[in-house]
């Protein structure tokens, strides 16, 4: 039977450990902290889930990828996605997912300013407002661990508190190296840089409401986004908008970061209180134009899935990092 060692317990980690329990392969999961740390890319209760993208390729891949967490949310009887749409707040209908979703023949709406505060929300005037149904939020802590208790259930052992130096001190087949921002301490080529981007949380009172996002105009790309939180009610924060880091080095929220959302906050949603109740920091590992690298070099795996938007693939990356290690 091949043995796997899998370096790092994030969302990835956690996801590729499923797949290849699924499998029946005899897998090792190497942690350096402890399981629930809050030092790179996973932690948190929530990350938006979606199917608009303008490059109808996402939007395929994040469909897979719906389907897939519905079967982890089957497999694991838990419920971890809550879907309650998507809103894209634009300057230019051209900057939308339209396009991709059309691709794709996935439905979506325009909405009016009326039914855009009906959501909780305010249209800028002169703006336009798309709606897509399907998306929301997966939650990040219950999902992490439903990948993990199905793998160990499956016979997978998880060991915590140890960082792996080097790949050559790994007794296993295959080495998948899904390390998030640590990856160039392991593999110095692959072609990331690493951020430390700062999130905001938010009283907002009642039912979920849908992600909304502002689109940026340069990048084409999302600017500010919110999502639901299931203890404050909202969590914003700015895509991109952090500094350069080392991933060892501790960090706290930045503070204009943190003023500028809630600036935001203030101007877009009316119905919450604009005082954040609580900021914290968490890193993106990005390549240059936000795909991921998904890879194999000789006894190797490379899993780099993030640029701010990797969690909703999870399922679909770990699958596909499982095909790797086992081809
Ligand atoms: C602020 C923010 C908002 C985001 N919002 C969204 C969103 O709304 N939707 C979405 O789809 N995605 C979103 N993302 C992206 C998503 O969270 C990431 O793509 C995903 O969490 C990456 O997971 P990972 O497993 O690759 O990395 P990580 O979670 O960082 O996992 C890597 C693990 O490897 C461990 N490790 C590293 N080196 C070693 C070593 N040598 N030995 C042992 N262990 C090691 C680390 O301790 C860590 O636990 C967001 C990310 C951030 C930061």
């Amino acid at each position: 039977m091949t043995r796997v060692a899998i370096v790092g317990a994030g969302v990835m980690g956690c996801a590729t450990a499923w797949a290849l329990t699924a499998r029946g392969v005899d897998v090792t999961v190497h942690e350096q902290f402890d399981l629930d740390h809050d030092r790179g890319s996973s932690h948190g209760r929530s990350r938006i889930v979606r199917l608009s993208y303008p490059d109808p390729r996402w939007v395929r891949l994040a469909r897979d990828a719906m389907n897939a967490w519905r079967e982890l949310e089957e497999e694991s009887g838990r419920t971890l996605l809550d879907l309650h749409g998507i809103v894209e707040l634009v300057s230019a209908p051209e900057l939308t997912s339209a396009a991709g979703l059309d691709a794709c023949g996935v439905e979506y709406s325009w909405l009016d300013a009326d039914a855009v505060r009906a959501l909780g929300a305010v249209l800028p005037e002169g703006w336009f407002a798309l709606f897509q149904p399907e998306a929301g939020i997966v939650r990040a802590d219950l999902a992490r661990h439903a990948f993990l208790d199905l793998a160990i259930a499956r016979g997978a052992r998880v060991e915590v508190g140890q960082k792996v130096e080097a790949l050559e001190d790994l007794d296993a087949d295959v080495v998948v190296v899904t390390s998030g921002p640590w990856v160039r301490e392991l593999i110095p080529d692959v072609p990331v840089q690493v951020t430390r981007e700062t999130l905001a949380y938010f009283r907002r009172e009642g039912a979920p409401g849908p992600s909304i996002v502002e689109l940026d105009e340069i990048t084409r790309g999302h600017g500010v986004y919110s999502l639901h939180d299931p203890v404050h009610g909202l969590k914003a924060g700015v895509h991109h908008g952090g500094p350069e880091v080392d991933p060892n080095m501790d960090g706290e929220p930045d503070a204009e970061s943190v003023a500028r959302v809630a600036a935001w906050v203030r101007d877009r949603f009316p119905d919450v209180d604009p005082e954040p109740v609580g900021a914290e920091t968490c890193l993106y590992t990005s390549t240059a134009d936000g795909s991921f690298v998904l890879e194999r070099r000789g006894r190797t795996v490379i899993g780099s899935a993030c640029s701010g938007h990797g969690f909703k693939f999870a399922p679909v990356v770990g699958r596909r990092l499982a095909a790797l290690a086992l081809d």
